[in-house]
């Protein structure tokens, strides 16, 4: 096997498609070597040696020894000098250099080949002393601390003591024979821990090295990286060796990082830093402060010390020219490090830049725009989840934070306001144009006005589907859920946290997107949607096959669901229309009637309600579908709980009080979620059904007869398990449609079809078929009653399961591809097989998770729906998916 691949010099073994085995480093090394760009000469050992030297239990095999001296010889070749040559000394460094970036983990020794006697012989070639001296000296001190691991304190404290000694305080102030001095004190300190005196021999340095860098791979804080980071510890690392050029032999020598566009906004514009007369370290190492690379940037930053196009100009433009060369080769913004030797410019580093969401687009949208990279490749280069930062406003990043807790971060974006522990305090604060945060220790339905009302909402405990979290979401409202470690006393309206007390009115920051909870005001930017991202979901829109519905119930949600480019309503969730002040006495009326007649009475008044919120989504959604799913959750949610309600609720209904709370009592269930719910409810009470249906009909011909366009409503049956629940339950909704459309004398057409998310329904989907007109998978429920995890109880645990690789990743966030996914799939073609132009489609919180839509591509679903907010991520993900 070769292990040695050299570049440099107008050689290049290997290129950037050898990632993998040059490591990134190297294979953009090479990369640059063969397109001409000046690179110091080199060669690279292979990620494959890693292994081998491991399994040889760190030694190395003659035929490395053979293949790294003639690397050796080609460095000497091209540079002219010879290593360990005490005349003209040639002196390389050894760096690692993995598939995957792994920043700081990850050992480095820079001016390896100096020695008692190269030392003298690379002070008389540069005709610089002091710089031989100190270059020997960072040697030596850098060689003890990453290859022979001794403590590196004592280093340190020697160099200052020689400082203090002469009353120095910067290193650049020591001379040549200071320097000499120190270097003394370092070999003396050496052979003090060591036993041995410091390796003379440049093979020995070099070899030293090499093992310590393979070594640096198993090193605790770079297995901690590549834990959480997912990168396998098979891949190894590679190592690089490389004539060193130095940026610290003067004032026309510099050292430089630079990025060929801003990271951080994305203008076409050079970025970086760099310093007179310094080593690469120096940059990153924040001693020496920074100079500009450009006039402009400087100019605008409002810095004095000439800028590096003013400093040094003719280098300055090479280097202008080579960051244009290295972005139209590699079709992306290069992050780049260099070094100027005697106004010689040099590159020692390209790969991809990392860049904010911002950023992305910008560069995406440009450079398409550039003709640099095509459209598919712009939609390609943005990460779905990452537009979430673009559409909510976000904390300055610059602003101060006093985090007091820590949640999941359930929905993105930040908010501000005062602490209220309630909703109704929270709606009548934010009528009086208060902003407010509202907290709780779980939210339910019955808080939905507060959450509505509320700029942020907080709870203490319950996962990223838990109810606050799903609503959060689907309102576009920041919410940090399940921040364990806070305690919450609604009635006495206070939150301890850490020894410290957030009582209603003091101000609160969330931040949506970490999950932190900030003590006082942070300030936020606001989002921009403007030009680049309407551009790039036009193309985005241009490639993908699946739909993009909205998950929404009322008409603001729909608008917004709109804007953000719905292509109907996939999901409303007709229970959250219940809850409206004015509607839940009738609604609680109508559940704890004894009988039919009490029911019809109550339904009678909720009627009028449900028929104008369905005309005005109808109205909002003009031209698309809607998919109505009709009453779904356990009845005990709408319980009164409180004397004042069940006074309320006994007025209107003519009865007495007593009577009430039996009737509430006897409804009590031990495990809601599986008890009287979803059409369970519709088979028992049809009337309610009934008067969905018919609410539904009559708002569609009203539109209809208004508009001119009728709406086509898809009407869901909820939690069904069996055809026959759904047959019975198509008949209530076909008998209120016949009956509308006799009285109103016009038909509109409409659908009748089911949710999916039981495993029995799932099964059977090719029976279910023969009634249902459209399966919408409700990934929810169904990864709930699959995994026979509770869905609101999962915070506990799932994160253990998650550390512990038990699932790879939460299964309510992203599809359990593995279990619910089979399940999903047979379903599907189990529908498609009794009924082939069946609709298709997933309703849960997956519908916006880009890997879950990626699946639902693979599969061939019509559409995904997802909370408004999510409907452009799920558009991105579903055009990448289609790639
Ligand atoms: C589901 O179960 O996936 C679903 C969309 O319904 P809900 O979340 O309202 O139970
Ligand atoms: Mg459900």
């Amino acid at each position: 096997t070769q292990y040695v691949y050299r570049f440099g010099g107008g050689v290049s073994d290997g290129g950037s498609g050898d990632r993998n085995l040059l490591g990134g480093k190297g294979a953009n090394l090479a990369e640059m070597a063969s397109i001409g760009l000046p690179v110091p000469p080199g060669f690279t050992i292979s990620t494959e040696f890693c292994a081998v030297y491991y399994d040889e239990g760190g030694s190395f095999p003659q035929s490395l020894r053979d293949e790294v001296a003639t690397g050796i010889a080609h460095i000497e070749g091209v540079t002219g000098k010879t290593f360990g040559n005490a005349a003209d000394p040639l002196l390389v460094s050894v760096r690692s250099g993995a598939r995957a970036s792994m920043p700081g983990m990850m050992d480095t020794v820079l001016n390896l080949g100096l020695n008692d006697e190269t030392v003298e012989g690379l002070a008389a070639t540069s005709g610089d002393a002091r710089f031989a001296w100190d270059s020997y000296r960072r040697f030596i001190q850098m060689y003890a601390d990453v290859v022979l691991e001794l403590d590196h304190g004592a280093f340190e404290e020697a160099l200052e003591i020689a400082k203090e000694d002469q009353g120095f305080t910067l290193d650049t102030e020591l001379s040549a024979d200071d320097l000499r001095t120190l270097v003394a004190e370092y070999k003396a300190l050496v052979e003090k821990q060591w036993n041995k005196p410091f390796p003379q021999d440049v093979h020995d340095q070099l070899w030293g090295a090499v093992g310590a860098v393979f070594g640096s791979w198993q090193s605790e804080r770079a297995k901690v990286y590549r834990r959480l980071n997912d990168i396998p510890a098979a891949w190894g690392t590679a190592v690089n060796i490389q004539a060193m050029v130095f940026g610290n032999m003067g004032e026309t020598s510099a050292t430089g990082v630079a990025f060929t566009r801003d990271p951080s906004k994305g203008d076409r514009a050079y970025y970086g830093e760099f310093l007179i007369n310094a080593q690469g370290e120096d940059v990153v190492a924040g001693i020496r402060t920074p100079q500009y690379l450009t006039k402009t940037a400087r100019e605008e930053a409002g810095a004095k010390p000439a800028s590096m196009e003013e400093a040094m100009p003719e280098v300055y433009g090479e280097l202008a020219a080579v960051f244009d060369t290295l972005e139209t080769h590699y079709r992306d913004m290069q992050d780049i490090e260099f070094t100027v030797e005697r106004t010689k410019l040099w590159m020692l580093q390209t790969r991809s830049g990392k860049r904010t969401a911002k950023a992305a687009l910008k560069i995406a949208v440009d450079m398409a725009n550039e003709g640099l990279i095509t459209h598919e490749e712009a939609i390609l280069r943005v990460e779905p989840m990452a537009l979430d930062q673009l559409l909510h406003p976000t904390l300055d990043p610059n602003a101060h934070r006093d985090v007091i807790a820590k949640g999941l971060p359930a929905s993105p974006g930040a908010a501000s306001g005062a602490a209220v522990f309630d909703a109704d305090t929270a709606e009548r604060w934010a009528a009086d144009g208060k902003a407010v945060i509202l907290i709780r220790t779980e939210t339910s339905p019955e808080d939905i006005h507060g959450m509505h009302a509320a700029k942020g909402i907080l709870t203490a405990r319950g996962g990223m589907t838990s109810h606050a979290a799903v609503v959060a979401r689907g309102m576009g409202r920041p919410c940090v859920s399940g921040a364990g470690g806070i305690s919450i006393s609604a009635k006495d309206k206070v939150m301890r946290v850490a020894g410290r007390e957030v009582r209603e009115g003091d101000t609160l920051t969330l931040d949506g997107t970490t999950g932190e909870v900030m003590a006082g005001l942070v300030a936020t930017v606001q989002p921009e949607l403007a030009g680049d991202f309407g551009t790039l979901m036009v193309w985005a829109d241009e490639v993908r096959r699946l739909k993009v519905r909205a998950n929404a119930e009322t008409p603001l949600d729909c608008r917004t669901a709109r804007e953000f480019g719905a292509e109907g309503v996939g999901l409303c969730r007709t229970e959250h229309m219940f809850f409206d002040a004015a509607r839940i006495t009738a609604v609680r009326q109508m559940i704890l009637a004894t009988d039919e007649k009490g029911r019809r009475v109550a339904l009678d008044k909720l009627l009028p309600a449900q028929r104008s919120d369905f005309a005005e989504i109808f109205e909002v959604m003009a031209g698309l579908p809607v998919t109505v799913r009709l009453l779904d959750p356990p009845l005990h949610e709408f319980l009164p709980h409180e004397e004042n309600e069940f006074e309320e609720v006994a007025q209107a209904a003519g009865i007495d009080i007593d009577t009430l709370k039996r009737r509430a009592a006897e409804l009590h269930e031990f495990n809601p979620m599986l008890g009287h719910r979803g059409c369970r409810l519709g088979v028992t009470y049809p009337e309610i059904y009934e008067m969905q249906a018919r609410a539904i009909f009559e708002a569609a011909i009203d539109v209809a007869e208004k508009s001119g366009t009728a709406p086509i409503p898809e009407v869901m049956i909820p939690l069904v398990a069996t055809k026959r629940e759904l047959d019975l339950m198509k008949a209530v909704v076909d008998k209120a449609a016949k009956a509308v459309f006799e009285e109103r004398g016009r038909t509109i057409e409409y659908l009748v079809g089911t949710m999916i998310e039981l495993p029995r329904a799932a099964l059977k989907a090719g029976e279910i078929a023969e009634s249902g007109e459209f399966f919408s998978f409700g990934t929810n429920d169904l990864t709930q009653t699959t995994l026979g995890v509770s869905r609101d109880d999962a915070a506990r645990f799932l994160g253990a399961y998650v550390e512990q690789g038990i699932y790879a990743k939460d299964p309510f966030v992203s599809i359990d591809v593995e279990g619910v996914g089979e399940l999903i799939e047979l379903a599907a073609e189990r529908g498609r097989k009794t009924r082939p132009d069946i609709k298709l489609g997933i309703c849960g919180e997956h519908g916006g998770d880009p890997a879950s839509i990626a699946f639902c591509e693979k599969i061939g679903l019509d559409y995904v729906s997802a909370s408004p907010y999510r409907v452009p991520i799920a558009r991105l993900a579903a055009a990448q998916a289609a790639l």
